[in-house]
């Protein structure tokens, strides 16, 4: 069942597949009364959904079709989530954090502000970087943000995996995708996993290049630089052997480490099989600077509000057949109708 498996994709980017034993026929739908319309709202998607900052994966969902997207945000009251979804969902979750506890440990903190939420990311940051100054290989779940070719937009994302050579200081960058059954990733699957190492590997290489500057940060995040971390993150900044009362001196402290290191040389992404935990499939992308650029800008064309949302085309309608909207969705309806005039006009 590929449109199954295809569909996952529109729920969870590291979710692959599903049981093709129970198509998702019988769904049932919960329509709510008194939705706002979404066209009634004002401001720009960004503005509206996003204040501060994206996700890297708001842009992988993208790439799987904007209209879902963007009815994600305004209409996700009249959709639940399909219990054998949810499942697969869970084991791929399960899957990435049993990896990321076979390299490291995890300790809660008592955060106090936000400041004190970004001193968070930025140790695990600097805890993935100081290990490979310091000759550890592997590190995992690593948080990553920044300000991509200048387009005054903030993402924030977390890298699966990164692998360092202490001899060539080569960095490889590694995303784990997890897989209920043993079928091959489509070719739009592969379109959203390829974007997503290629932003990754752009975030990485700014901070490594010194292109990320601590007043983009604050401005975006809306963080006081100066503010003091509260006593516990603190005190886990001084487990780090690094003192920093704020973001101010712990920012620069992470850019200069940054760029100790080298850029990311390769990108990798895995497909592991569940229940096996077997890797099936490994593929390896090319970066290409001018092609992220130019996804990037149609991209930030849709969130600016300088362009309608746009549906899937007519070559991927199959995402539509077992979308959550489709019974809702205008951009499906018109293009229905463009098709079948187009069809009446050849008949004439
Ligand atoms: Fe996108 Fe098709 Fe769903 Fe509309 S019905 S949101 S075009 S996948």
């Amino acid at each position: 069942d590929d449109i199954s498996d295809e569909i996952l994709s529109s729920y969870d980017i590291d979710i692959l597949s599903m049981p093709d034993e129970k198509p998702r026929t019988n769904k049932e739908m919960k329509v709510k009364v008194g939705i706002k319309v979404s066209s009634e709202d004002h401001g720009t998607p960004l503005e509206r959904f996003r204040p501060g900052y994206l996700w890297v994966s708001d842009l992988t969902k993208q790439n799987w079709c904007e209209q879902q997207l963007y009815y994600s945000f305004t209409m996700s009251g009249i959709i639940e989530v399909n219990p054998v979804v949810q499942k697969v969902m869970t084991e791929g979750s399960n899957l990435h954090l049993a990896r990321e506890l076979a390299v490291h440990d995890t300790v809660p903190v008592k955060v106090t502000s936000n400041e004190d939420i970004w001193a968070i990311k930025v140790i695990n940051l600097l805890n993935a970087v100081q290990g490979f100054l310091n000759g550890v290989t592997l590190a995992r779940e690593i948080p990553i943000f920044g300000a991509p070719f200048q387009q005054d937009v903030f993402f924030v994302g977390l890298i699966d995996e990164l692998r360092f050579d202490p001899e060539s200081y080569n960095i490889d960058l590694l995303e784990l995708k997890t897989k209920a059954f043993k079928s091959p990733p489509s070719k739009a699957q592969k379109s959203q996993h390829r974007l997503q190492v290629l932003l990754y590997k752009k975030l990485f290489d700014d901070l490594v290049k010194g292109n990320l500057s601590k007043t983009t940060v604050a401005k975006h995040l809306r963080l006081d630089l100066k503010r003091d971390f509260g006593e516990a993150v603190s005190l886990e900044l001084t487990k780090h052997l690094v003192e920093f009362k704020n973001l101010d001196g712990l920012l620069d402290h992470l850019f200069q480490r940054m760029q100790c290191l080298t850029c990311v040389s390769q990108l990798h992404i895995e497909y592991v099989h569940q229940e096996s935990k077997q890797t099936l499939y490994h593929h390896t992308e090319d970066y290409d600077d001018d092609d992220l650029s130019n996804i990037f800008e149609d991209y930030l064309k849709f969130w600016r509000g300088q362009r309608p949302v746009a549906g899937v085309d007519i070559e991927e309608a199959w995402k539509c057949q077992k979308c959550d909207f489709a019974h809702i969705c205008e951009w499906r309806s018109k293009k229905s109708e463009e098709y079948s005039s187009k069809n009446k006009d050849k008949m004439k």
